[in-house]
């Protein structure tokens, strides 16, 4: 069987996409598999947030060209630039064009329909984008420029791709964009949307919401989860900052009071969901007691988990030009000591929750034997078992804290 590469570099959005292309690649008969010397297409879905991601699609172009000079190199996304063909790539798609990647790649030869697709194989989690673009202009960020406002699918795409997924054996479904809460088309908005994916997708299993702002969380959204509980209890929410002053600087229209009021709605009503988050450190203007008003947001909200980012300026971005740049040593120590602090804090998340019940979809076998998937709640289970767990949804009692979540047995 032919293989082919499909990578991306940066957000759910472009992860979104290249799962979207692997199944259309998978049902033409194709291998997905990360490259070696069997590929024969490479696909790279980039990304420029930071000038340190462009830079980094621009070094992989490199790398597989020269170690692999026969593949096909096809480059997408952000930094999808004629740069990209100084760097090796073969062909370039901007985002405009991402479109029809697929259909021009058919129309030139590059792939083939191949075989039909083997429906019997076991798959886990499937990103279904309903939307692209933003317009937030969140001061640090390239997105509104490069991925212009919000465009989104229309719900009988959406319910076509899910139920597609579900035919090919995926068991949860994650709703992605670039702002999914902006989703808007025929009359729907997120909640309508959620409402009537969970209605007519009828072998559904779990549903998770990929990440929304903290000003998208309302009784209404929270009352689809209590009704329904193939939703996934668990909100990936950006903070970006504890500090007030720091977030009106990125322009982010919460305030910290704000944020908080809203983990603690959640909680009234859905007291067993987990809040994941992103922090940004070294911001311009962050002073020591910014930072400590993240780490004591990281103590107040009980995060489960905390992707800390360290600012990178962002060339066409406002924050490009800000006064007040964060030496680059206290950028690294402020992140150091975030990530430490909100390990700890994750630790206790997942201490409250042992002898817990929770539902386990498990994904791979590690290479210590165990079994490792995520809960509803996405924490992350680790199980042994002698026989083969993967692909399969149990209910597992949670025993011990262990590695970046906790161990457990089937109940
Ligand atoms: S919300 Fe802000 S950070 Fe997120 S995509 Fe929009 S502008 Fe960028």
């Amino acid at each position: 069987m032919k293989k082919i590469a499909v990578d991306y570099l940066g957000c759910k959005l472009n992860q979104a996409e290249c799962e979207a292309w692997s199944q259309i690649l998978t049902n033409y008969g194709y291998e997905i598999a990360p490259v070696d010397k069997d590929t024969c297409l490479y696909i790279l879905n980039t990304c420029s947030v930071t000038s340190m991601a462009d830079a980094k699609s621009r070094r992989s172009v490199r790398y597989i060209r020269k170690t692999y000079p026969e593949i096909k190199i096809v480059v997408t996304g952000c930094s999808a630039t004629e740069e990209m063909k100084e760097a090796g790539a073969d062909l370039v798609y901007s985002n405009t064009e991402k479109d029809r990647l697929i259909a021009d790649l058919l129309e030139k030869g590059i792939i083939s329909k191949r075989s039909p697709n083997d429906n019997d194989h076991i798959k886990n989690r499937s990103m279904i984008e309903i939307q692209q673009g933003c317009p937030h202009f969140c001061t640090y960020c390239i997105v509104p420029y490069k991925r212009g406002l919000s465009v989104s699918r229309k719900p009988e795409t959406v319910i076509e791709t899910i139920n597609d997924r579900i035919a090919n054996n995926y068991r949860e479904i994650v709703l992605t964009g670039t702002e999914i809460g902006l989703y808007s088309s025929e009359g729907l908005n997120l909640y309508s949307l959620t409402e009537r994916i969970l209605r007519e997708c009828k072998g559904l299993q779990r549903l998770r919401l990929s990440s929304v702002q903290p000003f998208e969380i309302n009784r209404e959204l929270l009352s689809l989860y209590q009704n329904d509980d193939r939703l996934c209890r668990h909100f990936h929410i950006s903070a970006q900052s504890g500090s007030d002053k720091i977030l009106e600087t990125m322009n982010r229209h919460y305030t910290r009071e704000f944020y908080l009021d809203k983990l603690s709605l959640i909680r009234d009503m859905l007291p067993d969901a987990t809040i994941t988050t992103d922090i940004i450190v070294g911001f311009p203007g962050e002073t020591s007691d910014d930072f400590e008003d993240s780490l004591s947001l990281v103590s107040e909200a009980r995060f489960l988990r905390t992707h800390v980012f360290i600012f990178s300026p962002r060339k066409g971005t406002k924050a490009y030009s800000f006064p007040g740049k964060v030496q680059n040593s206290i950028q690294k120590e402020r992140s150091f000591i975030l990530r430490e602090h909100a390990a700890k804090v994750a630790e206790s998340v997942i201490k409250e929750r042992t002898g817990n019940k929770v539902s386990v979809l498990f994904e791979q076998k590690e290479t210590n034997g165990l079994y490792s998937g995520y809960s509803k709640e996405y924490i992350r289970v680790y199980m042994s078992s002698s026989s083969d767990l993967t692909g399969q949804i149990k209910d597992v009692e949670l025993t011990e804290l262990y590695s970046d979540g906790a161990k457990g047995f089937l109940i």
